[in-house]
């Protein structure tokens, strides 16, 4: 038994429920490598509010996509059984409760052995991700692609945002920051000392500026050397793109990356062990043409390209 996206010549792409990709919605884990999860959360964000209706967004997007990644020349139904496993619990208004909430939601997803791709949701929502990957497969190497670093110790005196994970994440213990690489950092900082940051915790950054003069292979063997074998998690917040393509998002930086360049950083990425993976930060409020969820919803679709060619060569 193998589960597969609705066959779009026979039923159009517009009909049915809104699950990702048209994938049928389980609550059983069985038979099944890839979940696509929501995270409907923006409780953690610092500026624009609007992220809870990311996975909504990027669902209705997503029933465009089809199975072929001709980029990377591999075919995900061919190599995956994927689910839409629904949305995580969530407390608005109660951050903390919502991280436990997740937290509980994915760790039976990583017990059965399957791979969760979650759609956000504010950032603040990979902490619960990386708890749960981590309970399950050990300190794991975090490779991050944001405009911001998201290492900041506080905001308004609260330690738990969607600007500080990375940093609780390392003090947690939950990555390696010797094995992790973050990069598309750009735009205004409170000081000089943000950009050291990263390197204080012990992470490789890699701001936009020195990403831009990298090729998309370069940056993967970068990549690749730092992670190594380990058992790795993919962070990807929609603001790294600039947001003349991707607008619909909380806290933009101009000067990044077009579309067609963040996808191809992402599809640098093989021959990584990633065990989960996310995409963060899409606010549809501030989206009026939609392309900030086609967008995220593509990037999901590399992320399923990547597992799969890592099925196929074994
Ligand atoms: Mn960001
Ligand atoms: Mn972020």
């Amino acid at each position: 038994m193998r589960y597969g996206p609705a066959d779009s010549s026979q039923t159009p792409r517009f009909s049915g429920p809104r699950t990702f990709m048209r994938l049928p919605l389980r609550e059983s884990l069985e038979d099944v490598d890839v979940a696509m999860i929501g995270i409907p959360t923006d409780d953690a964000v610092s500026f624009r509010s609007g992220a809870r209706f990311g996975p909504e967004g990027v669902r209705s997007a997503s029933v465009l996509l089809r199975p072929y990644n001709p980029l990377l020349g591999v075919d995900v139904t061919e190599h995956l059984s994927m689910i839409d496993f629904g949305d995580s619990p969530t407390v608005p208004g109660y951050h903390e409760e919502t991280l436990a909430r997740i937290r509980a939601f994915l760790d039976p997803v990583h017990r059965a052995g399957v791979t969760p791709i979650c759609i956000g949701g504010d950032h603040s929502m990979v902490l619960a991700e990386l708890r749960a990957a981590a309970a399950a497969h050990g300190q794991l190497a975090l490779v991050h692609l944001d405009a911001h670093a998201d290492v900041w110790e506080a905001y308004y005196g609260a330690r738990y945002f969607h600007g500080t994970i990375f940093k609780r994440a390392a003090e947690e213990g939950l990555v390696d920051p010797s094995a992790s690489v973050q990069a598309g950092m750009r735009g205004t900082l409170y000081g000089a000392s943000d950009e050291a940051e990263p390197g204080r915790l012990g992470y490789q950054a890699i701001p936009w500026p020195q990403l831009a003069e990298m090729t998309p292979q370069e940056y993967g063997d970068v990549v690749r050397a730092r992670v190594g074998d380990r058992p790795a998690f993919f962070s990807f917040d929609i603001d790294f793109v600039d947001p003349a393509f991707a607008p619909g998002t909380g806290t933009p930086e101009v000067g990044g990356p077009t579309s067609a360049q963040a996808l191809s950083y992402v599809r640098a990425l093989t021959g990584i062990d990633f065990r989960a993976f996310d995409c963060v930060e899409v606010a549809p409020a501030y989206d009026p043409a939609g392309i900030t969820s086609w967008l995220a919803a593509t990037v999901c679709h590399e992320m399923l390209s990547l597992l799969a060619i890592r099925r196929r060569d074994g």
